[in-house]
C-alpha cells in the first residue's frame, strides 16, 4: 500500500476507540524454582482464568508480600513461570511495603525494588526484583500495521468520560502472540475511570 494512504488509514484509526483496557492488580510472574521454594519441591502451577493474552493465566496460587513497612496478602500469581521472578506491584502498594519500586517495562530490573515473598512451603527474597509496570499497549505485527506503529514507540492513549485522561509515554509492545491490550494499574485506570473492557483509542 502506498506510504501516503497507510499514514491517512492510520491517522483516522488512531481517533477510533477500539483497544480494550486491561487493568493489571500487583501480581508476581514466578521462576520454576521460586515455585517449588515458595509451594514445594515438584509444585506446578495450577490455572485458574486465562488472561486475554493467548497463553498466560492467572493461577489458584497467591503469595504474601513482605517489605520494611508493612505486607499485602492474596497477590496473585501468574504463569506460565517465567525465566526471572518479577514482582509488579502499584505506587499505594510501595507506601503499603516501604519498598521503592521504579517504574520499568517488564524484565528492566536493573535497580528495581527488593521484597520478601511468603508462600505456604518457605520464602524468597526479591532481590532487585520489584517495578512499577510501566503503562504499555500489547499487539501483533498486524495490528502495528493498522495503526503505524513500531516496537518499542511511545504513543499516546485516550479514554472517554468525566474523568477522561490522556495518557502519554505508553510503550507499544509488538508480538506474533500478542493480542490488542492496553496495559494499566489499578491507579491509572481508577484516575481515568477506566475498567476492563473499556475501549480507548491510540493517538500520535
Ligand atoms: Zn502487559
Amino acid at each position: 500500500m502506498d506510504t501516503v494512504i497507510r499514514e491517512k488509514i492510520a491517522a483516522r484509526l488512531q481517533s477510533v476507540a477500539d483497544i480494550p483496557v486491561g487493568v493489571s492488580n500487583r501480581h508476581v510472574h514466578l521462576s520454576q524454582a521460586d515455585v517449588e521454594a515458595l509451594f514445594g519441591a515438584g509444585y506446578s502451577l495450577t490455572p485458574f482464568k486465562p488472561l486475554r493474552q493467548p497463553g498466560q493465566f492467572a493461577a489458584q496460587e497467591c503469595v504474601t508480600v513482605v517489605g520494611p513497612k508493612g505486607s499485602l496478602t492474596q497477590v496473585r500469581v501468574l504463569g506460565p513461570t517465567r525465566p526471572v521472578t518479577q514482582l509488579e506491584i502499584s505506587r499505594a502498594d510501595c507506601f503499603t511495603l516501604g519498598v521503592q519500586a521504579p517504574v520499568r517495562e517488564s524484565g528492566a530490573l536493573e535497580n528495581a525494588g527488593s521484597a520478601l515473598l511468603m508462600g505456604p512451603a518457605g520464602h524468597v527474597e526479591l532481590q532487585s526484583q520489584v517495578i512499577c509496570a510501566w503503562r504499555h499497549i500489547h499487539m501483533s505485527p498486524q495490528d502495528a500495521r493498522r495503526y503505524a506503529v513500531s516496537n518499542g514507540q511511545k504513543v499516546k492513549v485516550s479514554g472517554e468520560g468525566l474523568r477522561r485522561v490522556i495518557f502519554d509515554e505508553v510503550i507499544v509492545r509488538i508480538r506474533d502472540d500478542f493480542a490488542l491490550e492496553f496495559h494499566i494499574d489499578t491507579e491509572e485506570a481508577n484516575a481515568a475511570g477506566l475498567k476492563n473492557g473499556t475501549l480507548v483509542a491510540l493517538q500520535r
